[in-house]
């Protein structure tokens, strides 16, 4: 039976709708993709206000204050390699060029965050996932769900590393075939990784993950000493609790993206996921 009332009947409701009806913020609501999400040259640049590219160079601006001296040496020569400049938010079809003459990636354009099998698949494709919007003025320093500031400054830089990128999308491929508890396990490894990951490097400890270098609180938290700093190991990494809410007491470190590598996929190989 229909109902008359204004808010429409639950069946007829959308995600979304039930989300934001409840309380939830409707971004944080993984999308099933209807369409093909546009790739590479087919993706347009949409139209950004002055205020949002003043958003951009103000969050860029102050981030990269914090990475000299705290990122790792691949993250900013990927920083460099992509070309950002403070001036202008930039074009996921220019990134996505220079993505396919590094690493041979390829970038598209998502409507938020994705639904976890369509986030793999294109991970495995060597396709980078990103939002082309920015967040809100009263978002700045925490914001719960993907924006191209986390997407585009904190993830692509590591993606031009051909080590990482390797890692990545073999992540993509394991985790299609991952199920239950596995998948779980997988999870956990790319937040402590991809999100959260620490590298030793020659002159001391430095910051790889994207959900630390996009993060104005991460950045100053992550190698202060009020975290416990734990060597890369699998089983440690995949059993080891995590609070999406907080600032993270635990973290783990690699000795090179090579290890990285190499540690996921001898772990996915004996689970039969390559
Ligand atoms: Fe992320």
């Amino acid at each position: 039976m229909k109902n008359h009332k204004s808010e429409p009947a639950l069946e007829e409701t959308t995600a979304y709708e039930r989300a934001a009806l409840e309380g939830i913020d409707p971004r944080c609501i993984p999308q099933i993709l209807t369409n093909r999400a546009p790739e590479d040259q087919d993706i347009n640049y949409p139209y950004y206000s002055d205020e949002e590219h003043d958003r951009w160079k103000l969050l860029y601006e102050r981030q990269m204050s914090f990475l000299q001296g705290r990122a790792c040496n691949e993250y900013l020569e990927g920083v460099q390699k992509l070309s950002f400049t403070p001036e202008k938010i930039p074009a996921l079809k220019e990134l996505s060029t220079i993505f396919k003459q590094t690493t041979g990636w390829k970038i598209a354009r998502v409507p938020g965050l994705i639904h976890e099998k369509d986030f793999f698949e294109m991970l495995r494709r060597k396709v980078f996932p990103s939002t082309d919007y920015i967040r809100g003025e009263n978002e700045l320093d925490y914001t719960p769900a993907p924006d191209l500031f986390h997407d585009i400054f904190g993830h692509m830089p590591m993606l031009t590393n051909p080590d990482f990128a390797s890692f990545y999308s073999m992540f993509g491929k394991a985790a299609l075939k991952a199920e239950g508890i596995i998948r779980k396990q997988l999870e956990t490894f790319h937040w402590f990784t991809a999100e959260f990951g620490l590298i030793k490097q020659s002159d001391g400890m430095r910051i790889y993950g994207a959900g630390i270098v996009s993060s104005l609180g991460e950045v100053q938290h992550a190698l202060s000493e009020n975290v416990e700093v734990i060597n890369f190991d699998v089983e440690k990494i995949i059993t080891q609790d995590y609070d999406v809410w907080h600032l993270q007491p635990v973290l783990f470190y690699i000795d090179s993206f090579e290890q990285l590598e190499k540690g996921f996929t001898k772990w996915v190989k004996r689970l039969g996921l390559t």
